[in-house]
């Protein structure tokens, strides 16, 4: 027997899954030990307001800082935290570390909202806003310190559900965020049903948006949509000073992206804010 190319691509191909594999597998356990040892992180990337050039609030975006692997970020654990049974305890985690932090700048001046983001099985956690209240309790918060974002994607996979925890998170008075919008396939038609109060337009969308003529259009048309629909708009990716005049033209509410800040460590947060200067 000779092993053919085709042979021989299958076993090379089979072996990088193996490792693949077996790397998933590794992550996973050591994710099970991380949420227990701190080597979790939350790093925040301001907002700010198009018109004014005020902050205006902070994503909260999650970091591993594994022992051996070093600096892992969310789009490499997240899919796995979820297929492992892990988010709830990952959410919960970040809920807590997001309080935790928005407690420190209510006790040293102006705070702003902190953004969490929540993944669609948080969606199906029977406990999750008894746990949202009880760590409010905790930490003498008020809804209106944190909001939670949603991925239209997340949305769509249970749209019944999504309703339902969505109105309940908007009696509590939390302001609620569709994520990623414009990545979800999905029509603007039915955001009438749900209690959100913001998109965040996908930062596909929005890094292009000079270069690709599409990207404008559909920038641009999400954002005339919205506000015929009652919504404000976040446009995230905003990587320069160009981008963000033409969204302040087409009256964009809200940005997010590196030409402002990329996301940095809550201690620094309030110094950056202090000495942040954006001429409108
Ligand atoms: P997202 O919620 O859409 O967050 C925005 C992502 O875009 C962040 O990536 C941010 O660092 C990045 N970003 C911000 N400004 C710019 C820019 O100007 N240009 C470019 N190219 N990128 C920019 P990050 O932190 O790697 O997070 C990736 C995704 O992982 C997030 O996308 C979110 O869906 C998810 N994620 C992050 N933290 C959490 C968490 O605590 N829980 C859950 N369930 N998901 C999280
Ligand atoms: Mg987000
Ligand atoms: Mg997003
Ligand atoms: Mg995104």
């Amino acid at each position: 027997y000779q092993a053919g190319p085709l042979n021989k691509r299958v076993a090379i191909y089979a072996g990088a899954l193996d490792n693949e594999n077996t790397q998933r597998l590794t992550l996973m356990t050591d994710l099970r030990r991380a949420i227990d040892c701190e080597e979790l992180l939350l790093l925040y990337q301001p907002k700010l307001k198009v018109v004014s050039g005020r902050v205006c609030g902070a994503e909260a975006l999650i970091r591993w800082i594994h022992p051996e692997h070093g600096l892992v970020n969310p789009d490499r654990f997240i899919k796995l935290a979820e297929n492992a049974g892990l988010i709830t305890r990952v959410t919960y985690w970040v809920l807590n570390a997001a309080l935790r932090e928005s407690y420190a700048w209510h006790n040293s001046g102006e705070a702003v909202p902190i953004a969490v983001n929540l993944s669609s099985h948080d969606l199906r956690d029977p406990n999750l806003l008894g746990h949202i209240q009880e760590s409010l309790t905790t930490w003498g918060a008020q809804p209106t310190w944190i909001q939670f974002e949603l991925t239209e994607s997340c949305l769509m996979e249970d749209l019944p559900v999504a309703q339902k925890v969505l109105q309940q998170l908007h009696d509590l008075g939390f302001k609620l965020f569709i994520d990623d919008f414009g990545t979800g396939y999905s029509s603007l038609s039915y955001l009438r049903r749900l209690p959100v109060d913001y998109i965040k337009i996908d930062q596909s969308f929005v890094t292009n948006m000079e270069s690709d003529e599409d990207s404008a259009v559909i920038v641009r048309s999400t954002i005339d949509l919205a506000h015929n629909l009652g919504l404000e708009v976040v446009a995230e990716g905003v990587e320069s000073r160009s981008i963000m005049d033409l969204l302040a033209g087409w009256g964009c509410e809200e940005a997010q992206g590196y030409c402002i800040s990329k996301p940095i460590p809550g201690n620094d947060f309030q110094e950056w804010k202090s000495s942040f200067l954006w001429s409108v």
